[in-house]
């Protein structure tokens, strides 16, 4: 699993990073620090992707359209 943050949505807000500290950091925006998400996580991710509450998270699945935010 691929997980990015998408800096003009993310509000700064922090919740992904209280929820996958594992997996996110903090700077002026959040910041995705595991790539990829290990298996153990990725339930983790997933509640922070729906945790977010300007839907800045979003997984990746296409290698070829990471443009696409
Ligand atoms: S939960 Fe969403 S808006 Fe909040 S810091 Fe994380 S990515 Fe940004």
């Amino acid at each position: 699993m691929k997980l990015e943050v998408n800096p003009n949505a993310c509000i700064s807000c922090g919740a992904c990073n209280a929820i996958a500290g594992e997996i996110f950091d903090m700077e002026d925006t959040a910041i995705v620090i595991l790539d990829p998400i290990p298996e153990e996580l990725e339930e983790a991710g997933r509640d922070a992707m729906e945790g977010c509450p300007t839907g800045a998270i979003y997984e990746v699945t296409d290698e070829k359209n990471t443009d696409v935010k």
